[in-house]
C-alpha cells in the first residue's frame, strides 16, 4: 500500500501528463487553454493567483464557473469513447470539472505535489485519503491528538470495517517506534493539532512509517500550505480542509487530497468516482479565489496571533497559553524546524474551569463564538463542550482538552482591538 514515489513534481511536470490525464479523465475540453509560462518556475505567490488557470474561448480574467453537472456529446461514438476513456474530455462533474479542475491543478503547484482531487469538505479529504487505500485486516496508526471527526473517523468508522487502529501519544516518538515495530499500511496524523497544537516529528515518523511499510498521511489544516510542507519531510498524501484558512472568508466548505499520481489516479480517483464526495464547482470557485489572498491573509493573521499569545500569556487569568511560536512551547523548538511561522491559532488554559471559560465567551464583543477557524473573522470555541464533546473527560485530558481550554483562532482584524476585546473579557473571568 505504501506510495514510495516521491509525490512531489520535478522541472515542468506541474500538471497530469497527456496519458496520466487521459487515464483520470480530466484533460481539458476542446476551447480551454493554460497558462502561456511554465507554472513552475513561478513563486508561490504567482503560482496562487494564476495557477491551474483554464481559460474559455472568451478569455476571460476571472476563472469561469462550469456550474454544470454534465457534459454534452455531439454523436453516440463520442459518448462511447468518452466512457471507454479512449478520447479524454469531461464527462460528469462527480468525476471532473473545469472549475474543480483548476483548484486541484492550483493546490498541486502550491504543495508542490504531482497530482490532487478535491472533495466537498475536509471530512470527504480525510475519509477518502484512508478508504481509498484500506481494507480488511490493515492497520493503522494514528497520533491520538485529532480534530474531533478525524477521531471518530479512525477509532469508531475504519474498526466497523475491519481496520485495526491504533492511537499513539503523537509527541512521542517511542510511542511511533513500538506501534510501527509490526507492518501497517498507513499512518495518520496533524500538526500542530486542533486545539492543543502538539506538534508531531514530521521526518521521524515518516522515516519510522516508510520502514513499516505505511503510507504516511498529514492532515496540515494548522499549518496551511504555506507555514509547512509535509512531502520535504516524507509524507506520501497531504490533506486539507480549505473551508479554514484557505477560503479563509467563511462562505464555503471544500477538502483536498494531494500526493504522487499513481496514489492519485490508481487509488484516490477510482474511489471517488464512484462514490461520489464532489466538490460544487461553485465553492471550488470561492476556494480559487481564496488562495489568490492567503498569503496576504497569513502574514497578518500570523503577527497578530504571535502578538496575542504574548499579551495573553502576561495576563493573570490565564494559566498556560500554547502557541508554537512561542518559546514558552514545549515543542517550540521542532516546531519552528518544521514551520515559517506559529500559525493563525492560539490555545489558552483559563482559571476557573468551565464556568471561566464560559464568562470568558459571554464577555466578548468583539471575537465571535464559532467553531471554525482560519476565517478573516476571529473566533472562538470552547473544546470540551463543543469539537471534543464527544470524546469524554478522560481522552480529553490525554489530549490536553482542560474545561477551561479555549481556542482562538486570529482573523484580521486589528490586533489593538482583539487585545482591547480579550482584555476586557479576561476581567469576567
Ligand atoms: C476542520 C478540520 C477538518 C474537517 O474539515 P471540514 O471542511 O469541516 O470537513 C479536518 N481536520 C482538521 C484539522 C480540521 O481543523
Amino acid at each position: 500500500m505504501a506510495q514510495r514515489r516521491s509525490p512531489r513534481f520535478s522541472g515542468s511536470k506541474t500538471r497530469p501528463s497527456p496519458a496520466a490525464a487521459k487515464a483520470a479523465g480530466i484533460a481539458p475540453a476542446p476551447g480551454l487553454t493554460g497558462p502561456g509560462t511554465d507554472p513552475a518556475s513561478w513563486h508561490p505567490d504567482t503560482r496562487m493567483i494564476h495557477g491551474g488557470v483554464l481559460r474559455s474561448d472568451f478569455k476571460e480574467t476571472a476563472e469561469a464557473i462550469y456550474m454544470t453537472s454534465g457534459f454534452v456529446y455531439s454523436t453516440a461514438e463520442e459518448a462511447e469513447a468518452a466512457f471507454a476513456n479512449t478520447k479524454p474530455r469531461f464527462v460528469y462533474s462527480r468525476f471532473s470539472n473545469p472549475t474543480v479542475q483548476m483548484f486541484e491543478s492550483r493546490m498541486a503547484l502550491l504543495e508542490g505535489a504531482e497530482d490532487s482531487r478535491a472533495t466537498a469538505s475536509g471530512m470527504a479529504a480525510v475519509f477518502a485519503s484512508l478508504a481509498c487505500q484500506l481494507k480488511a485486516g490493515d492497520r493503522v496508526v494514528s497520533s491520538d491528538a485529532l480534530f474531533g471527526s478525524c477521531q471518530y473517523v479512525l477509532a469508531e468508522i475504519l474498526p466497523k470495517y475491519g481496520i485495526e487502529t491504533v492511537l499513539v501519544d503523537g509527541r512521542d516518538l517511542g510511542a511511533w517506534r513500538k506501534a510501527l515495530s509490526k507492518p501497517t499500511q498507513a499512518v495518520f496524523l496533524e500538526s500542530p493539532s486542533n486545539p492543543g497544537l502538539r506538534i508531531v516529528d514530521l521526518k521521524a515518523v515518516c522515516d519510522l512509517a516508510h520502514k513499516a511499510g505505511a503510507c504516511v498521511i498529514v492532515d496540515n489544516v494548522f499549518a496551511t500550505p504555506l507555514l509547512q510542507k509535509p512531502f520535504d519531510y516524507g509524507a506520501d498524501v497531504v490533506v486539507y480542509s480549505a473551508t479554514k484558512h484557505i477560503d479563509g472568508q467563511g462562505r464555503a466548505l471544500g477538502g483536498i487530497v494531494l500526493g504522487s499520481r499513481a496514489f492519485i489516479n490508481d487509488k484516490l480517483q477510482p474511489f471517488l468516482r464512484h462514490t461520489g464526495p464532489s466538490l460544487s464547482p461553485m465553492n471550488a470557485w470561492l476556494l480559487l479565489k481564496g488562495l489568490e489572498t492567503l498569503d496576504l491573509r497569513l502574514q497578518r493573521q500570523c503577527a497578530t496571533a504571535a502578538r496575542i499569545a504574548e499579551f495573553l500569556s502576561g495576563q493573570k487569568k490565564v494559566e498556560t497559553v500554547l502557541y508554537p511560536g512561542l518559546k514558552s512551547h514545549p515543542q517550540h523548538a521542532l516546531a519552528m524546524r518544521q514551520m515559517k511561522s506559529g500559525g493563525t491559532l492560539v490555545t489558552f488554559d483559563l482559571k476557573g474551569g468551565k464556568g471561566g471559560a464560559f464568562r470568558f465567551l459571554n464577555a466578548l464583543k468583539l471575537i465571535l463564538i464559532s467553531n471554525n477557524l482560519g476565517d478573516s473573522k476571529s473566533l472562538t470555541t470552547h473544546p470540551a463542550t463543543t469539537t471534543h464533546q464527544r470524546l469524554g473527560p478522560e481522552l480529553r485530558k490525554q489530549q490536553g482538552i482542560l474545561d477551561g481550554t479555549v481556542r482562538l483562532s486570529v482573523g484580521l482584524e486589528a490586533a489593538e482591538d482583539l487585545e482591547a476585546d480579550l482584555a476586557q473579557a479576561l476581567k469576567a473571568v
